[in-house]
Order: C-alpha cells, then structure tokens, then sequence
C-alpha cells in the first residue's frame, strides 16, 4: 500500500488574483464545463492569453474515437489522465480539446514539438514541398535532403560531417549501433542502466528497464551503472561511476568493445543528469579498449537544454557518432545518424538502404525546424526560460514534501516525487494523481521514471516566463490540495 502524502494546511500565493471556478472558464478563452475544482475552491494565477481560436471541430466525439481505439488499435498503447484527452489542434505552446478548450503544453509530445505545434514556417515548408514532390528516395537527386544535410552538418563539431536520414529514433540508434560494431570489428555495446535507447531488436538491448524489454534475445550489451546523482551509489562523483565500465570490460567481454551508448540527460528514465565528469572518464576508457562513443541526442539535442545545442557539449566531450530526432522535427517522422566521413565509409560494404529516410517532405520540414531555431533564438529562449522555470519549481520544493528532487536543464526539468524524502520512496500514486488535476486546471506535463513517480517538463522551446509562472502556480496549487 502505498501513503498518500497528507495535505498541506496552508498555500501561500505567489500572485494574489483569486479566481473564482467561474473565471476559470475564461482561463482557455472558451467555454469548458468540467474540471475537479470545487465550487469554493480558489486559484490564483491565469493562464497567459493566447490570440488564436481554433476552428470549431466537428469530427467523432471522445467516447466514439475511444472505442475505436479500443476495438482497433494495439491494447499495448494505454493514455495519461483517467478521462482521456482528446486533442484536435496546436498552436505554439498551446493544445485544444474538442470543445476548443486550450492547455499549456509543457510535455511538447514527448520533447519534440520544439519550434511550437503548427509553427507556420515550418507548415509552410512542408506543404510547399509536398505539393511539388513528396517522395522519390535517395536513388534519385532532390536538393532538400542534400541541404538539409549540410544545414545539420554545420551544427556539429570536428569530423562529424556525414549524415544518414531515418524515420525515428529507434533507427538511427539501431544504424549508430550497427556502425560500431562494423567500424570496430567488436560486438559488445556498454550502455547505462536506466536508460531508453528503441525498441527494435539492438536498441531494446541497450534500453536498460525492465518496463521496456521483453524476453527475447537481446545480445552483446553490458549495462553499466548509472551515474544518477540522485539515487546513484557515489552522488555526483562521475568518474567514481565509471570505473564500472572499466570494469565491465574487464571482466565481462573480450577487452575489447564496439562503443558505448548514453544519452546526456536521460528523457524516459526521468531526466536524469549523468554526474559531471563520467562521460569525459568512460570516453577514454571507451576508445582505449577500441570501441566508439554514441550520444543518442533523441531527447537532449536542437537546443532543448539551453547552454548548448547539443547534450553531449554540456560534459566537453565529442563523440563518434551522433543520434537524433523527435526535436529535429517538430514532429515530422525524422530521425538521423551523424558521423566521420571513415565511420560512415564502412556502409559502403553493402547495401544499406531506407526507403522513406531523407524525405523531401520530412527534410524540407527538418531545415525549416533549423533556421526557426536559429532565427527565433529558441536555445536562449530554453535557458532563459528554464533557468526561470527551475528556479521557481526549486522554491516549490521548499514547501512541499512531497518534491524530493528538481533537476534538468533549459527546458528538459524534472521533479521526482518521493513520499518520504530520505528514504526516497517513489510517490508513484501521487505523480498520477497530481497530472490529472494539472490536466483539468490546463497544463499538460509529462511522466517517467523507472517508478513512473518524475515529472517531465519538455515543452516546445517557444514557452514564455508567463507560461512558466502558470505552470508553477498549478503545481503548487494542486500540490497545496493534497
Ligand atoms: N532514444 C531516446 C533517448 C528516446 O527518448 C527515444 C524515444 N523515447 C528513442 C531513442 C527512440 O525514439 P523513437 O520512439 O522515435 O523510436
């Protein structure tokens, strides 16, 4: 049985503009009936006004689009919040239910509506693509992949210079993996427990949870132990953990590996920073014993963390090969491997081939993503923004229990859950609970964790400090109802 954390008496307000239930209503700019706050309840805080107004929707109701999910889809795929959110547009940092009522997205779709859902240019580059050549595969010339490629070049440093286009994470990480082992002649892949790497036959290998493996063959990758500074054995003492993969080596291959494979702060494994200095020590213990070093940027990458472009740049490492996607996107199915041109060489073995890799459509989208980055400053927006944001939820931890940690960077923060703070019992109940009453105040945040007890604010990069604010005061608020 797990404890439910006991209510706090008091909720001190950051902002002293009560709201009442019915000016709730006004908060999306559309009428909504239902939401748990009670008739007396107070709220402070608004959520920042918005000037747009979706089209009024017409398709299925929630109930019927629910049934046939039921009935059609897949019984694996679950979804957040008791009653599910039907989600009908996007615009920036906001989303719309049916009834035109709008949310805070501080989830960005699993950190990948970077430049904000249905950004224009972005729109535009794809419909103008698409009505001129959708598809023709890499067996014929088409400018847009070739300067997507280049555009995606610059932004690495050294010799990473080659690109391969996929369709998703899982790909690029499988194709990444893949390299390694042909590049180096070795099969063995380290990479760190609790970590989240695909779901194809390699990468659920490396994928390092019990949640996301199932039983079948999954060969030639070591799990070393994770450098989390909040749970880990050694604190923050990065190089204490890596000795671990030093020893991995030693002990459980043949000496030699064909690369290692981690993410700079770890998404789906509740955004865990790895402890400062293990990736510099476990690269050189990587490359002494023949192997290549994998950043697996899926989550990480296009600015998100605010001081840097990439995750890897924030531990002064540079690694062999790079992978990425969700936010080279915006949402689009696009996934890429960056690598040395005598890494890359090693494809030219055989035939490797993807047939809808480097799209036009999906390419043209990719540089338009690029140049919204870069023309809308959206990097520094993360790290003004989320050095914002994370200070405000760091104070919420001052008075509320139940918030064991705040981590993360720009706008990749996290807040795990505990209901007790020295024995760091995941509040997993809790977590579930405290979304669904952010959801029907209208923030939309994430979840993960290996407990499933941290919450996981990756919103689109164009979130603004009001947004912040009114994020921090929903939390706080549902926090104080407890
Ligand atoms: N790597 C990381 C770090 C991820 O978070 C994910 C997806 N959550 C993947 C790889 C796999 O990406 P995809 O779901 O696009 O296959």
């Amino acid at each position: 049985m797990q404890r439910i954390i006991k209510p706090k008496a008091v909720l001190s307000r950051r902002k002293p503009i009560i709201l009442c239930r019915q000016s709730l209503s006004t908060l999306s700019q559309q009428s909504h009936s239902s939401t748990s706050i009670q008739e007396n309840d107070a709220f402070v805080s608004q959520m920042p006004p918005f000037d747009y107004t979706p089209p009024p929707y017409s398709g299925p109701s929630t109930e019927e689009i629910l049934r046939k999910r039921q009935q059609y889809l897949s019984p694996a795929i679950c979804h957040f919040y008791k009653k599910p959110l039907n989600l009908v547009d996007g615009k920036m940092q906001y989303l719309f239910d049916e009834k035109g009522r709008r949310y805070l997205d501080a989830f960005g779709g699993i950190a990948t509506v970077c430049c904000g859902h249905c950004h224009p240019d972005v729109v535009d580059a794809i419909v103008n693509q698409t009505k001129r050549l959708q598809h023709s595969t890499v067996l014929y010339l088409n400018h847009a992949i070739a300067d997507f490629a280049e555009a995606l070049a610059s932004k690495l440093p050294g010799d990473l210079k080659v690109v391969f286009f996929t369709n998703s994470g899982t790909e690029a990480n499988e194709l990444a993996m893949l390299l390694a082992r042909l590049y180096t002649g070795y099969h063995d892949i380290i990479s760190l427990r609790n970590s989240y790497h695909g779901n194809a036959a390699g990468t659920m290998g490396a994928t390092a949870q019990s949640n996301y493996k199932f039983n079948v063959m999954q060969t030639g990758v070591h799990h070393a132990l994770n450098p989390d500074q909040y749970r880990g054995i050694f604190g923050s003492d990065g190089p204490k953990y890596a000795k671990d993969v030093e020893d991995l080596i030693t002990y459980g291959t043949c000496g030699c590996v064909a690369g290692f494979i981690a993410e700079a702060i770890q998404g789906v494994g509740g955004i865990l920073e790895l402890a400062p200095g293990y990736l510099p020590a476990v690269y050189s213990t990587i490359r002494k014993a023949g192997g290549l070093c994998i950043a697996d940027e899926v989550q990480s990458g296009f600015a998100r963390i605010g001081s840097h472009f990439w995750g890897f740049e924030g531990h002064g490492v540079v690694p062999d090969i790079v992978t990425m996607a969700k936010g080279i996107g915006n949402g689009i199915p696009i996934g890429a491997v960056v690598t040395t041109p005598e890494i890359a060489n090693v494809l030219t073995r055989r035939n490797y081939f993807n047939t809808f890799g480097g799209n036009p459509m999906c390419t043209a989208g990719g540089l338009a993503v690029l140049r919204v980055i870069e023309k809308e400053k959206l990097q520094q927006n993360a790290f003004t923004v989320g050095s914002y944001l994370k200070e405000r939820l760091t104070s919420l931890k001052g008075k509320h229990e139940i918030i064991g940690d705040v981590r993360g960077r720009g706008l990749m923060l996290g807040v795990e859950l505990v209901q007790d703070r020295e024995l760091k019992t995941p509040a997993k109940v809790e977590t579930a609970h405290l979304m669904d009453e952010m959801k029907e105040l209208g923030v939309l945040i994430g979840k993960g964790g290996f407990f499933g007890n941290v919450f996981r604010i990756t919103p689109p990069l164009c979130f603004k400090k009001e947004d912040a604010d009114y994020l921090v005061d929903v939390m706080d608020f549902v926090m104080s109802k407890m």
